[in-house]
């Protein structure tokens, strides 16, 4: 049997379309380094999205290596339940601390960005029931916005398809439309008459729904899965000053901006986000290892603390919370891109990635925008740019597109929310390869509009 088929026996996939799964098989890789991958028939991808937005060192660094081989002889593992601790995570949780924008207390360790989201809903629900408000837990979320697949965190993705045939959302998930120019801009409306109105579509759902009911407010900075969606820049203080009206806390997710990927550590920082609550994961280990946190302000911190004179231990955490080789691997991480100056280097690789996007498909007859920030890019595509059409779902453009791409040696994503395809290298990328990912891409597209006679 070929490890290709042992996948199709055995292995359940995660995001996969299961009936084309078994008829195609797995594409499987089996080494990288820096941004190439190998797969089990030699073949090399320049993977232009760093895994799912994640592996900012690049692949195969041996400085990881080291640390996971030193922390695993020394403790491999020890729970942080009842007041244990470690060493790694005490450092690490400082580090946070002191790199955080705002006022910002304690970290608490999960797993993975869609536990984190989960945590963050269970404390600002504590927080609430310490305060003596318990009807007010109500979370609002955004149309194309992705948080993670439990119940909750998928509860909070506003992609309608990941609630079909789960059941979701949950009934106390609501919200309101993401700050998508292309789509959402309408014609002659001003950015700041735009953003004018996405506040207030805001605050009439906060009225509607009764802001003794609303708790908070979850956005990430970029939306990454949902179109890479970069906001106007009055966009978060004008929905701030609607959430501070209405005492609802906002939560920052951060896992695909957090530590450098939009050239600052935060993407809070550069878009003038104040969070009450910051989750990471992703680039926080580079995804050697999975580690995600929630970082509590201090005011949060402060209530949540208060609520052990009422209900005495705190009784939130997992096995692997706060976990030793994880939090090893997050410190090594930090200093490698500290002292690499890989934050600086991801803007200016971002620039030469937003040039060569732009070169390459901002004049194509099938391109409705070309958009990113730091080193985040995407290509929505369109059927028409006047009048503005979409493509037809069924079509799956940037799906065939992908495809493609992958085809010629180049692994982009397809965003079908925006039926966009996108670009998130590890921040080590070289300009040439950049080069080559916007090429390959562009060819990809050209090839795909040839084939289903898009143009004339
Ligand atoms: N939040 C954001 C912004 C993400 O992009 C993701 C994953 O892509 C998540 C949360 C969920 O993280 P995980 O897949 O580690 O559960």
């Amino acid at each position: 049997m070929t490890i290709e088929d042992i996948d199709k026996e055995f292995f359940f996939h995660p995001f996969t379309q299961l009936r084309e799964h078994q008829r195609h098989g797995p594409l499987t890789m089996v080494e990288g380094h820096g941004s190439t991958l190998t797969d089990t028939r030699g073949r090399t991808y320049l993977d232009a999205m760093a895994g799912l937005w994640c592996v900012n060192i690049g692949y195969g660094n041996t400085e990881m290596a080291e640390t996971l081989r030193a922390q695993t002889e020394r403790l491999p593992y020890y729970h942080t339940f009842a007041s244990m601790g470690n060493e790694p995570v005490a450092r690490l949780a400082q580090r946070l601390i002191a790199m955080a924008p705002g006022e910002m207390s304690k970290v608490f360790f999960g797993n993975s960005g869609s536990d984190a989201n989960d945590t963050q809903v269970k404390l600002v629900w504590y927080y609430n029931n310490v305060l003596g408000r318990p009807e007010k837990k109500k979370i609002i979320s955004r149309s194309r916005g992705y948080h993670g697949v439990t119940v909750m965190s998928g509860s909070l993705c506003g992609l309608p398809g990941m609630h079909a045939g789960f059941d979701l959302p949950l009934p106390m998930v609501h919200f309101v439309r993401a700050p998508h120019r292309l789509w959402e801009q309408r014609e002659g409306q001003s950015e700041e008459e735009f953003v004018r109105d996405l506040a207030d579509e805001l605050e009439r759902l906060i009225l509607a729904e009764g802001p003794e009911t609303v708790a908070a407010f979850i956005a990430e900075p970029i939306q990454a899965a949902g179109g890479v969606i970069v906001p106007p820049t009055s966009y978060f203080p004008a929905i701030q000053e609607v959430l501070r009206r209405y005492d609802v806390l906002l939560i920052a997710d951060e896992v695909v901006c957090g530590f450098g990927r939009t050239g600052d550590t935060f993407g809070s920082e550069v878009f003038g986000i104040r969070p009450d609550l910051i989750t990471v994961a992703k680039g926080i280990t580079s995804a050697y290892v999975p580690l995600s946190a929630c970082i509590v302000s201090a005011p949060v911190w402060d209530v949540i603390a208060s609520g052990a004179d009422r209900y005495g231990v705190f009784s939130h955490g997992y096995t692997y919370s706060a976990h030793p080789l994880a939090a090893a691997a997050a410190m090594t991480n930090l200093d490698i891109i500290e002292r690499d100056g890989l934050m600086r280097q991801a803007k200016a690789r971002g620039d030469h990635l937003a040039e060569r996007l732009r070169a390459e498909f901002a004049d194509h007859p099938l391109v409705g925008e070309v958009r990113g920030y730091g080193l985040l890019g995407a290509v929505e595509f369109v059927r028409s740019k006047d009048p503005l059409t979409a493509f037809d779902p069924a079509l799956k453009m940037s799906a065939a597109v992908v495809q493609r791409a992958r085809e010629l040696g180049v692994i982009s994503r397809a965003l079908p929310a925006s039926d966009s395809i996108s670009f998130s290298p590890p921040f080590v990328v070289t300009e040439d390869e950049i080069d080559e990912m916007a090429a390959l891409a562009r060819q990809a597209l050209d090839d795909v509009a040839r084939e289903l006679r898009l143009l004339p």
